[in-house]
């Protein structure tokens, strides 16, 4: 009788190992780092997304995708920078790729100096070049802006939404506002032909509309369809075709 109750415990561990080896779930967080007390959460999200990534973030990060106005530390992972309301640029932080915009035809005024990364002035050039031959009239607004420029016109401007210093985008030299001369940044800009035509084609150049309507719980911006944040071409047509934000492109596809 014992001997029978060892064989049938014997089954059971082996069975139960079986089940545990072809789970695919194991398999694949095996690829990932992670607290291995906490595999029955992930395994949890795992089955109701399919996305491992996603998964282990959620646990790992579970107020991620919350604005607030947290001073952590802007961070970059596969040389993608992450800049908002809860991760900060530092005072000193100032891009080394900074070129000028020469070209008179890309910006409005002519009497200011502007400055912008030069993989983004690259990738600018081409889309503008595009745009001219679908007769748009794209102007750039505004492209970087210093810490201390970004610290003047938050203490200058209280009715209206800007970033606070460190949190704007456009300190990384990476961001463009871009509209037509008569529309500007204000939501007339919305439903002109330039704006629908930055919607549906500015990924292709590796810009993403960063400030998409219906997301202000995750980027912690109001909608702004001017507001381009150069990523490369590649992250651009995910989040373009996930319908994603860069806090959810990090959030499902890099580990945090
Ligand atoms: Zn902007």
């Amino acid at each position: 009788m014992k001997k029978l109750i060892y064989i049938l415990l014997f089954l059971l561990i082996l069975t139960s190992c079986k089940q545990l080896s072809t789970n695919p779930f194991y398999d694949i967080i095996k690829e990932y780092p992670h607290n291995s007390s906490l595999l029955n959460e992930y395994e949890k999200i795992y089955n109701e997304t399919n996305n491992i990534v996603y998964a282990i973030n959620k646990v790992n990060y579970p107020n991620f995708l919350t604005p607030n106005s947290s001073n952590y530390l802007s961070f970059k992972i596969n040389n993608i920078q992450l800049v908002n309301t809860n991760y900060k640029l530092s005072k000193n932080y100032i891009p080394k790729t900074l070129v000028e915009i020469t070209n008179v035809d890309y910006i409005k005024r002519t009497n200011v100096i502007m400055m912008i990364d030069q993989n983004t002035l690259n990738a600018y050039t081409l889309l503008f070049n595009e745009s001219l031959l679908n007769n748009l009239n794209l102007i750039v607004f505004s492209s970087y802006r210093s810490y201390e420029y970004q610290e003047s016109i938050y203490n200058k401007e209280e009715n209206n939404f800007i970033a606070a210093p460190g949190a704007s985008e456009h300190q990384t030299g990476l961001a463009i506002d871009i509209s037509t001369k008569d529309t500007g940044l204000t939501e007339y800009f919305d439903n002109t032909p330039e704006c629908i035509w930055l919607t549906n084609n500015a990924h292709k150049y590796g810009f993403i509309k960063r400030y998409p309507k219906d997301k202000e719980h995750i980027t912690g911006y109001p909608h702004e369809s001017w507001h381009y944040r150069y990523v490369g071409v590649e992250v651009a047509e995910i989040i373009y075709n996930n319908n994603l934000t860069l806090e959810e492109y990090f959030y499902q596809y890099i580990i945090l």
